[in-house]
Order: structure tokens, then C-alpha cells, then sequence
């Protein structure tokens, strides 16, 4: 049996057959091999058990050379004769019939005639050296290895293994190499890393599960592994043999170390199972240790990271020495300079409040083990004057001596904050509710009714009630008898439709009916079915019994407005009428229900328009009305007039919204007044028929004087063309002359416009006397005209304005007629003349004939007040004037000057503007 059968008997449990112990003994001729030999060196006999293994190379011969039993290489150190051996330990390798070569070790010494070469088997020996070495060998594999893995970079961990695999794989000749370890669920083995030579097939890939036909085998020593004796590994190895390397820790078997399409006996022979199993730990030891620290860092870092990202951090109290370890990013987060530090300065950092407490619950913590749950304010840090909250929890771990205390910080301030303004944000709402004049109440819902579970504080002031009156149908009994059915349709409605908007009546415990007015949603859960009503009843007793009022007011002012006489309407600011009573939809011929939309403007000229539109302009919240006279063309009528008077209703900016307006027909007042001034304008006429005869008879008389001079030079035949043309013009500036004042009779004759227009006042001055000055003039008067320079324009009627002019002259000349009747020598005088300032202009009327009695100067201008006789005074004159002066927008005034009466007639200037916008009269 040769060493490596007794190596790999070990190794497969055989016991090994025989101590090789003989070759301390080699004194017997019954051990070894003897060979006799001649001179030659020709072996002529043998003795010794180990005869029998030598094999010859040249058989046949009797007596072979004794290099025909030897190895080529041992054929050297015999060179020669015995007889140059002598002295010499000879170390020979003979042909062995068992295979392997018999190693031999001897010496010659003579014998007879011949020598005997003494010899005895080393091949233990050798063997044992030879394993020795290889066992140093794979030794110092191992630990160079284990350094390599063991001290390389985490990041190099994985081509380190490779190269340490494949540095196996060469030295042992491994086709294929691989690590496996448990995964980790530490269930199933996983090739955590493989090595495969290049000839050698991919037998594995890394990350390959093995399942767990590893657990099968024996994991305290190295496995050989035959395809059919471990069908359940064929999975692992294949069909060839293969040999499984356990590694062992304190938790049993942690890693294989896995030879593929390796027979370990031929590439391995010397290396014993203790030289595999220190391999294995080589690789396997130092790898799992780089892969726990690998975790371990990795754990660390996302302890870290979590800590960091939640603000925590873990702390742990020293039982011996009173103090307490923190995490670092903890004690930085709470502004400390070191992580171990005495207890009492980690009290410190907490917030005088929450001290107490603190060091109480640390205690009971430390002598009960009762767990520590707390949530502690800390001393504010920095500028900030919140003190920042942490939740800080700990437990005991271990016992007795060992007893640790360990927990955690964590900073809550931002859900502390969240919590705080929550907390503020519904006390404020509790506070709310509480204090509202609404009743909040909120009913459940229960199979389709709804019953109350919660009512405001309100509920107890407004009606006198609790909760606990209206649960159980209590609240329906409240319900004012007659509205109850409205009550239940009100709950119909919310639970159809989710919401419901109702006002009924609620008795409070005195019996008293408040009207309420009943807001609820229905809240329904995830699935849409009801869960509760929340809603409010507020008390609109006030405010329906107003509205009931107002509806009753109203409806007395409507059936006022109906019936009244006058003409009521509302119309928007763009004259669109919203509203017009009966009155004045009779005027506009129509219906009351046709009057809104239509607009107001439609009726007026452009000119009352402009005049209607600046009016409103003028309307504001502080002077709301105003009043007019306005002129409408009305349909199938000639003109109307209409005193108006508008009331501008006003939004809170101070914009018009809308205007109230009331009219009342002044058609007929005006016409009367038309006529009146017309027949005063006649009457006037006919007064001044006496001046005004005398006005065409002066240029009759100077036209029959010429006719006659012209007549008299004709009989004399004395006729010349420049004299006969001389008296042609002189007649025909006459005939001009009367043409003019029949002319101006004609237009003051007519009767007025019905638009008032611009005008220049001086030309009324001029109208007038060009009608009255020879009259005048001829009654011996002296005309005072004053020329006026100025040019502005007034509104109204020209001819209106000369009729007054006339009618004060007239007034001054019989006033001063009737002077000289008493006095001869009185020299009357009328003096006309204008003035003006920025805004009016004043035309003055002034005579000498003594003035007026100062206690008739209030009465004058009353109609039909007259001083003159019967039949000559109709007391119409200063009346009339009056009111066309005041239909002007001016004023007609008097009082007595030194010698007479002074009239004065005021009248506002027109704007430029208004008279550029309305078209002036040819
Ligand atoms: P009548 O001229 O027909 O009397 P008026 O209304 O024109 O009517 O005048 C009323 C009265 O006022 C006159 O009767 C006269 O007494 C007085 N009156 C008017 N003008 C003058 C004047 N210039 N001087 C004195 N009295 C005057």
C-alpha cells in the first residue's frame, strides 16, 4: 500500500493499514532488500522481503546488471563499479510490480568474493517529507490568502476573492473553484463566487442557488463527492467527482469551499483533510468577516442616515459612571461638544419644565426597568425662542451587572408645532361654535332617521333647551305644529339630495315660536352611505317678521303708486325704465307691463336730451333729487310738458344705480302760459299801435315829401336825373325803413318756440328799439343807450326777452308821461344798458319818473296789480315779464334809483359748451 492510500484512507475514514515504524530497525537481513553482486556489478542473488515488488527491465537474464532494476535517474548515482560505492549511502529508485517506485536506501559493503548491497525502504520517509513540505505549503497558501482578503479595500473584496480562487485553483489543480454561503434567509447555500480555468467548464455562475443539498452532507470534515453515490448533489457538481470543503463557525457551517470536476486523490494527494479544512477557513473566514463588516457598515450608514433625516439619535446611560453616551449627530443636534458627557449636563439641555419628570421616569427606568416614554421641551437653542420638542424613549436591556439602559431621541418639534396649531385652530373653532348665534347641531344617522348628537351652546340660550330634550323624537316635538310636515321633508330632502336650505317654526321652552332657518349637508363615508348631518339653525324670527312687514308695505306703496294720479317710474341710468305705473303708461299709450325696457330718450329732442342726461349727471348721494320742467314729443300729441322730478338711488362707491322719478303733467299750465304771453305780446302790440303807427307814418310822411318836391319840379319842368335820383333813394331807404319795423312786428307777433335757444341779449335790446325808439322820441323821452361792447349768448327766447324790455319801457314812459302832465318842464329819460360778470349778464332798465311807491314794490309784480285806471292798466305787464324771465333761468328785480325805478333783468350767461352742442336757430 503506498503513502497516498494511507492519506486518503484518513481522509475517506478508512483506517489506515500500517505504521511505517520499520525503517528505524534496519538491522535484520529479514527487512530490506539485499543484492549480492559480482565485480560487475551483476546481481547473481537476492534476498529480503521487498524481492518480490522488483521488477526487471530486461527479463530472461540470469544474472542482470543491477541498473536493469532501477529508474533511469538513479542509474546515474551507480555509475561504475560496487567497489567505487563503497562509503557511500546510496539512495536508489527501483521498478517496482506495484507501480509506484520502491525508494531504497544502502550501502556496499564486500562479501566473499562479491559485494552485498545492502538495502532498506525510505519511501515513508520521503513521503513523510514530502507532506511535510506540502503541508508547509498549503499552510503558508492559507495565510497569505487569509491577509489578502483580510486586508485588501472593501470596494477590492470581490477580484481579491477571484484572484485567490484562482491562486487556489492553479496550485491544486481545481478545474473549477467556488465560495458558497447561506443566503440570507440563511436557508439555501448561494455561489457567492466562483473561479473557473480556462479549459474547465462553467460548472457554476456567481449568485447561483445550490438549494440545500449541502445541509446533506457532513460539515465537519471535507466531502468527496461521486455523482452516483450523492445523487442529490449531481445538481451542484455535475456528473463528475467533485469535493466539498466545509468552513465552521461558533453557528456551525457557514461556508463550503467547492472543488468541481476535481479527483482530489490524483491532483491532491498529499494534502490531508486538517490542510483542506484550514484552505477553507482561509477563504472562508476573513471573507465572511469583510461581508458581516460590509452589513455592518452599510446598517450603520442608514442608522446614520435615518438618524439624520428624523433628527434622532440613540443615547445609552452608563450605570457605573452616571453618565450617558450619545449618538454623535445627536449631540451635535442638541448642541453639545462631546457624545459622552455626566448626566446631569444632559438634564441641563432640557427644558426646566420637563427636568423633573425626566430624571424621575430615568430612575424608575434604572431600578424597575419600567420603560421610558416621554416627550421633553429642550433649552431653546440659538435664536430661535420656540424650544425645540423630543420624544425620548428607552428601555432596559439585559440584567443584573450587564443591565444597559438605551433609547432614543427623536425630534417631534414640527408635529409638536402641527399638534399646537391644531390644538389652537379647534379650541378657536370650539370657541366659535360656542360663541355663534347660529345653533351648530349635528344628528346622526341611524336606519334612515336622524338623531341629534350634538348642539352648540347656543342651542341653550337661543331656545332653552339641552341635548337631552331633543334626543328621542324630542326635537320633532319642538317643531311648531304647523311646520312639522315642512320639518320632515326637510330630512327627506337632505338625505335625497345631501343638502337642504328650509326656515320653519321652533318653540323655545317658553312656548315662544322662533323662525329658523335650517342650513344642513348630509356627510356621507366611503362607500356614499350617510353618516351624519351637520347644520345650523339660525334664529330669523327678526328678520321674516321684517320681510313680512316690508312685503306688506310694499304692497300698500305698490296700490299707492297704482292708484296714484301722478306719473311714477324707476329707470336705469341709460333712461331704460324698470318700472312706470299706470299714469304713465295711459300718457305713452301703452300698458303697464310694456313700459319696462322701453327708454325714456326715445321721447325727447336731442337738445331735451342733452339737457335730461346732464341734469342726472348732476345727481349725487348728498343732492339726490332734482326737478324739471321737461318737453316730450309724445305719440299722436303735439308737445307735453312734464314737471319731473328725479330721485338718483346710489351704490356705497357713490355710482347711480337708479333713478325714482315722479312726474306730473304741466301741458296744460304751460299752454295757458303760451297763451298768456301771447295775448300780453298782442296786447302789447296793440298798445304800441299808437308808436307804431307813428313809426310807418314818419317814413310815409318823409316819402310824400319827397313825392311831392319831385311832383312840384316835374310841373316846373325843371327835372334833373342826380336831384330825381337823389329823392328815389331818400324814398327807398324809407320804404326800407317801414319794411323793417313791419317785419319785426311780424316775428314778434308769432308765437315762441318751443326749444329755448342761445342767444345774443344785446339784438333783444335792439328789437325792442327799433319798435319803441321814434315812438318815444317823438313823445319828447330821451333815450339813454348805453352801446355795450360785449358779445355773449343767453338761453330762451329772444322775442320773450324783448317783450319784457318793451314792457318795462312802457311801463317807464306812461310813468313818466304822467309826470310831465304835472310838471311841464319835467325832462323824462329812459337809459338802457347792459353788464356782466363771469356767470350772469344784467340788463337795466332806468327812468326819472319818481319811482315806486315803496309799499307797492312787493306787489307789483303780482297779476292783475295795477295803479293805472280802468281800462288803460291790465296789471299783466310785470307779471308776464316775471315768469318769462324765470322760465329763462334768470331773475327780475327792481328797487327805486335816485330819480325812478330801476329794473333789473338777470340772466345766466349759457356755457360754451352748451352752446356749441345744440344747434343754433338761423
Ligand atoms: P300795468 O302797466 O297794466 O299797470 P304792470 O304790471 O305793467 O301793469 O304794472 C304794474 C304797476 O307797476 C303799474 O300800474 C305801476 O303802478 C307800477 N309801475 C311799473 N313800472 C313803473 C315805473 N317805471 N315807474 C313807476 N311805477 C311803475
Amino acid at each position: 500500500m503506498s503513502s497516498g492510500d494511507k492519506l486518503f484512507g484518513r481522509l475517506l475514514n478508512r483506517p489506515s493499514s500500517a505504521p511505517s515504524d520499520s525503517v528505524d530497525s534496519p538491522s535484520a537481513l529479514s527487512v530490506g532488500l539485499q543484492l549480492y553482486l559480482d565485480d560487475g556489478g551483476h546481481v547473481n542473488h537476492l534476498t529480503g522481503p521487498l524481492r518480490h515488488l522488483l521488477a526487471q527491465q530486461q527479463s530472461g537474464n540470469r544474472t542482470p546488471h543491477l541498473l536493469a532494476y532501477l529508474l533511469p535517474h538513479s542509474i546515474l548515482a551507480v555509475e561504475g563499479k560496487p567497489a567505487d560505492w563503497q562509503g557511500q549511502l546510496l539512495d536508489l529508485d527501483f521498478f517496482s510490480l506495484a507501480g509506484p517506485p520502491l525508494h531504497l536506501r544502502g550501502w556496499v559493503q564486500p562479501q566473499g568474493d562479491g559485494w552485498l548491497l545492502q538495502l532498506l525502504d525510505i519511501g515513508d520517509l520521503l513521503a513523510e517529507r514530502r507532506l511535510t513540505r506540502s503541508r508547509e505549503q498549503s499552510q503558508l497558501l492559507a495565510a497569505q490568502v487569509r491577509d489578502q482578503l483580510r486586508l485588501c479595500g472593501l470596494a477590492r473584496l470581490t477580484p481579491v476573492l477571484g484572484e485567490q480562487l484562482e491562486r487556489l485553483s492553479q496550485r491544486f489543480s481545481i478545474p473549477c473553484l467556488a465560495v458558497a454561503l447561506l443566503d440570507e434567509h440563511e436557508q439555501a447555500w448561494l455561489i457567492h463566487q466562483h473561479y473557473a480555468a480556462h479549459d474547465a467548464p462553467e460548472l457554476w455562475h456567481n449568485g447561483q442557488s445550490l438549494g440545500t443539498g449541502l445541509d446533506s452532507l457532513n460539515g465537519a470534515a471535507p466531502q468527496r463527492l461521486l455523482a452516483n453515490e450523492q445523487p442529490r448533489l449531481t445538481g451542484v457538481f455535475g456528473p463528475s467527482e467533485g469535493f466539498a470543503v466545509p468552513y465552521r463557525d461558533a453557528q456551525g457551517v457557514a461556508a463550503w469551499l467547492l472543488c468541481g470536476c476535481y479527483p482530489v486523490q490524483q491532483h491532491a494527494a498529499d494534502l490531508s483533510e486538517h490542510d483542506w479544512l484550514q484552505l477553507a477557513a482561509a477563504v472562508a473566514a476573513p471573507l465572511l468577516e469583510r461581508l458581516r463588516e460590509h452589513r455592518h457598515h452599510l446598517q450603520l450608514e442608514r442608522l446614520e442616515t435615518l438618524q439624520a433625516l428624523l433628527g434622532s439619535g440613540w443615547w445609552e446611560v452608563l450605570g457605573d459612571s452616571a453618565e450617558v453616551l450619545l449618538a454623535p449627530r445627536l449631540a451635535e443636534n442638541l448642541g453639545l461638544d462631546r457624545a459622552r458627557l455626566p448626566l446631569t449636563d444632559w438634564f441641563d439641555r432640557v427644558h426646566p419644565a420637563d427636568r423633573e419628570e425626566l430624571r424621575g421616569r430615568l430612575q424608575a427606568l434604572q431600578d424597575e426597568g419600567q420603560p421610558l416614554e416621554l416627550c421633553v421641551r429642550l433649552q431653546p437653542a440659538g435664536h430661535s425662542p420656540l424650544p425645540p420638542w423630543y420624544r425620548l424613549q428607552g428601555q432596559s436591556l439585559g440584567i443584573g451587572a450587564e443591565r444597559r439602559l438605551v433609547g432614543f431621541m427623536l425630534d417631534i418639534s414640527d408635529i409638536k408645532e402641527q399638534q399646537q396649531q391644531a390644538a389652537a385652530a379647534h379650541a378657536r373653532l370650539d370657541n366659535l361654535i360656542a360663541r355663534s348665534p347660529a345653533v351648530i347641531y349635528v344628528q346622526r344617522y341611524d336606519e334612515g332617521a336622524l338623531q341629534p348628537v350634538f348642539f352648540s351652546a347656543s342651542l341653550q340660550s337661543l331656545l332653552g333647551w339641552s341635548l337631552a330634550d331633543c334626543v328621542d323624537d324630542g326635537l320633532v316635538r319642538h317643531v311648531h305644529p304647523q311646520d312639522q310636515a315642512l320639518y320632515f321633508e326637510r330630512s327627506r330632502q337632505l338625505l335625497r339630495e345631501g343638502s337642504v336650505s328650509t326656515r320653519y317654526r321652533v318653540l323655545d321652552a317658553q312656548g315662544n315660536a322662533h323662525w329658523m332657518l335650517d342650513e344642513a349637508r348630509l356627510l356621507r363615508d366611503d362607500l356614499g352611505l350617510p353618516v351624519e348631518a351637520v347644520g345650523l339653525w339660525l334664529d330669523v324670527t327678526e328678520a321674516t317678521l321684517a320681510a313680512e312687514r316690508v312685503r306688506a308695505s310694499e304692497e300698500r306703496y305698490r296700490i299707492l303708486v297704482e292708484d296714484s294720479p301722478a306719473m311714477i317710474c324707476r329707470y336705469r341710468p341709460d333712461l331704460t325704465l324698470t318700472f312706470g305705473n299706470r299714469p304713465l303708461a295711459n300718457y305713452l299709450e301703452c300698458t303697464p307691463e310694456q313700459l319696462p325696457g322701453v327708454n325714456l330718450g326715445g321721447w325727447m329732442s336731442e337738445e331735451q336730451l342733452e339737457a335730461f342726461v346732464q341734469r342726472l349727471a348732476q345727481l349725487t348721494p348728498e343732492q339726490p333729487v332734482s326737478t324739471a320742467e321737461i318737453n316730450l314729443r309724445l305719440p299722436g300729441r303735439e308737445h307735453a310738458w312734464w314737471i319731473w322730478s328725479d330721485r338718483g338711488v346710489f351704490d356705497e362707491h357713490g355710482r347711480l344705480l337708479e333713478v325714482q322719478a315722479v312726474g306730473r303733467d304741466n301741458t296744460e299750465v304751460r299752454r295757458s302760459q303760451q297763451q298768456l304771453t301771447q295775448s300780453a305780446k298782442m296786447a302789447t302790440l296793440g298798445e304800441m299801435a299808437t308808436g307804431l303807427a307813428h313809426e310807418i307814418n314818419q317814413p310815409l310822411n318823409v316819402m310824400r315829401m319827397a313825392i311831392v318836391n319831385v311832383l312840384k319840379r316835374l310841373g316846373n319842368g325843371d327835372v334833373q336825373v342826380d336831384y330825381l335820383t337823389d329823392k328815389l333813394n331818400r324814398i327807398d331807404a324809407q320804404v326800407q325803413r317801414a319794411a323793417r319795423v313791419v317785419d319785426h312786428m311780424r316775428v314778434f307777433g308769432r308765437r315762441s318756440e318751443i326749444e329755448q335757444h342761445p342767444f345774443d341779449p344785446l339784438k333783444a335790446i335792439e328789437g325792442t328799439l327799433s319798435l319803441l325808439a321814434e315812438g318815444l322820441r317823438g313823445k319828447g323821452v330821451e333815450l339813454r343807450i348805453r352801446e355795450a361792447t360785449f358779445q355773449l349768448q343767453v338761453r330762451g327766447y329772444v322775442d320773450q326777452l324783448e317783450q319784457v324790455l318793451i314792457n318795462l319801457m312802457v311801463n317807464a314812459r306812461d310813468a313818466l308821461l304822467s309826470k310831465r302832465e304835472a310838471d311841464r318842464d319835467f325832462q323824462p329819460w329812459i337809459s338802457v344798458y347792459a353788464e356782466h360778470d363771469e356767470h350772469v349778464v344784467r340788463l337795466w332798465v332806468e327812468d326819472n319818473g319818481g319811482g315806486i311807491d315803496p309799499r307797492l314794490l312787493e306787489r307789483i309784480f303780482e297779476p292783475f296789480f295795477t295803479t293805472k285806471p280802468v281800462g288803460i292798466g291790465t296789471g299783466l305787464g310785470l307779471s308776464v315779464s316775471y315768469g318769462i324771465v324765470e322760465n329763462m333761468g334768470g331773475r327780475l328785480s327792481v328797487r327805486n334809483g335816485d330819480e325812478g325805478a330801476r329794473f333789473c333783468i338777470e340772466l345766466p350767461i349759457a356755457e360754451d359748451d352748451q352752446i356749441t352742442s345744440v344747434a343754433r336757430p338761423d
